[in-house]
């Protein structure tokens, strides 16, 4: 199939980006347009304009910001990739995992979150290293915690005159350990299950969530506490199915497959 008539402009800058999305209600924006270009093709997706910001100035930077590192909404994976961030290895990590590198040239962070696909990498991994995603609109600018940013599977907090701009990263001392794994059944293809934890003793720090769900990523709060006080000692098989228990139902393979995710994910922290 092919998509429906659309016009498609690239405003100069934000200013202009925002003056358009305030302008014409039935616009949307295209970033790296890695999922919303299958969308339009399938006519899931019918806008009238298309706002490209992929090239927006504004939205391209990678700031050291001292207590946290802002990352552009259009800084591509490949370039998160490709940019050793000292204080923020993750990123790093889990941009150099997601699809492949023809995907990963193009599709950007602001573009993955806003989309809100559950299996996505960037919604759990902007959760377990405690984000802010920074948004601009008619309303002015709001800063929302990247946990709760995703409301449901493709929806967020973001309203119809909104754009991500930026997620503000919090720095990780050097006694920090995160993990992140998923489980793919090729190279490429979105997760049947991930999970990403971030332990940081130094701004007492313990984060571990569940992706790859029917929704948002989920936090394993009460398991992440307690490993946190116990190390090691504290992942049991048994402590951590029941943790996924609590936030996810499912049938054995997908518990068996969380269950996993979770325990590697743990492992990478502990990792000597
Ligand atoms: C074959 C394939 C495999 C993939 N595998 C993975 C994977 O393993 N893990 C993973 O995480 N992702 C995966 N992806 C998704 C991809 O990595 C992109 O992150 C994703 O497509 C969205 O980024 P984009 O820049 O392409 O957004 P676009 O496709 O341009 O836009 C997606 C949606 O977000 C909106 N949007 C874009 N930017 C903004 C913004 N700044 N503010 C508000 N709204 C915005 C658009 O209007 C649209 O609704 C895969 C994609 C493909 C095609």
């Amino acid at each position: 199939m092919k998509a429906s008539a659309f016009d498609y402009v690239r405003p100069p800058d934000l200013a202009g980006v925002l003056d358009m999305l305030r302008q014409f209600s039935g616009a949307k924006l295209i970033a790296g347009g890695q999922s919303l270009l299958p969308l339009l093709n399938l006519r899931l997706a019918r806008p009238t304009l298309l706002i490209d910001i992929g090239r927006t100035e504004a939205l391209r930077a990678i700031e050291d910001r001292g207590t946290h590192v802002r990352i552009g909404a259009a800084v591509t994976h490949a370039e998160l990739e490709d940019c050793l961030i000292p204080d923020c290895p993750m990123l790093r990590t889990v941009a150099g995992g997601i699809a492949y590198r023809a995907i990963r040239n193009r599709g950007t962070v602001g573009g993955s979150l806003a989309h809100a696909d559950p299996a996505a990498d960037w919604p759990l991994a902007m959760a377990a290293l405690g984000a802010t995603v920074v948004v601009e609109g008619k309303a002015g600018h709001r800063r929302l915690p990247a946990d709760g940013f995703m409301l449901g599977a493709f929806q967020t907090r973001l309203e119809e005159d909104e754009l991500v701009v930026a997620v503000d990263v919090p720095k990780l001392s050097p006694d920090a350990r995160y993990g992140y794994y998923k489980f793919c059944r090729k190279t490429g293809e979105f997760p049947e299950a991930s999970a990403a934890a971030v332990f940081d003793p130094f701004s007492r720090t313990a984060r571990l969530y569940l992706g790859a769900l029917s929704g948002p990523p989920q936090p394993l709060h009460d398991l992440a506490a307690t490993i946190a006080r116990q190390g090691l000692a504290a992942i049991a098989d048994v402590a951590i199915a029941d943790a996924v228990d609590r936030v996810a139902a499912g049938d054995s393979i997908e518990r068996r497959m969380r269950c996993a995710a979770v325990t590697r994910a743990l492992k990478e922290v502990f990792a000597e």
